[in-house]
């Protein structure tokens, strides 16, 4: 039986400025600016349509200074998607610009390690450190969903339909997973946030957001064994990622890249 195979998508929604040494657990000599994107990713096929993670809205950009280009289910309407054609999302992890806006997507349900649920309401929260990326009210409306059956939970891997498979990284979170996707050109793996940048996983640097920098830097391997190359691994927060995949139509420069194309570099 063959594995069917899907378009993947990045959808940029917001921005922000920052330096190289931001970017860098022990900070980069070279101070430059680096700014970093926020995305969403669609995955679709005929038959199927898979959003992974949900984005921030225009409250949380206002509270922790970041620019919102536009929301998250707007930015899926230009790809032609509705919120509530959504029926599957999985959430990579709960930090606030990657669950934020689960509350747009009332069809949906929403795919979490139970690491990362387990983390999130438990003692780490405890510390200011661990907690700052995350929010009270975005870990209490997953848990409300839990309640109304709107959550799956997975213990390590698991396919989420043929050719879509969710990994378990930890590193950057005690939860944090990649999403990996058969197409055209075979396995794309979403990192999301187990690589911020692609400096991240090709030298081996840490993004200073990291509840455990040894399985980041072990992350690194898993994500090369899962994608057919490392040209395959898809970084979470980079804005190279639009200027080496072709837009996905006309007037989404910028926007929305086709992950499922060779990528210029
Ligand atoms: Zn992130």
């Amino acid at each position: 039986m063959s594995i069917p195979s899907y378009e993947v998508f990045a959808i940029k929604y917001a921005e922000r400025d920052g330096r190289r040494p931001d970017h860098f657990l022990g900070g980069d000599p070279h101070d430059a600016p680096m700014p970093l994107d926020y995305y969403v990713w669609l995955v679709r096929s005929g038959e199927r349509t898979v959003l992974v993670d949900t984005g921030f809205d225009a409250g949380m950009a206002a509270k922790r200074n970041r620019r919102l280009l536009r929301a998250p289910h707007e930015a899926l309407r230009l790809l032609g998607v509705a919120a509530a054609d959504i029926r599957t999302a999985i959430v990579t992890h709960l930090h606030n610009d990657h669950v934020g806006t689960f509350h747009d997507f009332r069809n949906a349900t929403f795919h979490l390690q139970d690491r990362e649920m387990s983390h999130v309401t438990g003692r780490s929260m405890r510390q200011r450190l661990l907690r700052r990326p995350y929010e009270i009210d975005h870990v209490a409306g997953m848990v409300q969903l839990v309640y109304r059956d709107r959550v799956a939970f997975h213990d390590g891997d698991a396919e989420i339909a043929p050719g879509i498979s969710v990994h378990l990284i930890g590193g950057h979170t005690a939860g944090m997973q990649s999403v990996r996707v058969h197409t055209r050109r075979g396995w794309v793996v979403l990192a999301s946030d187990a690589s911020h940048l692609y400096e991240h996983f090709e030298n081996g640097g840490v993004f200073p957001v990291t509840y455990n920098p040894a399985e980041v830097l072990e992350g690194y391997r898993k994500l090369k064994e899962l994608a057919d190359s490392p040209r395959h691994i898809v970084p979470g927060h980079d804005p190279l990622v639009l200027q080496r995949y072709p837009a996905a139509g006309p007037g989404l420069d910028g926007i929305a890249v086709e992950l499922h194309a060779e990528p210029a570099r």
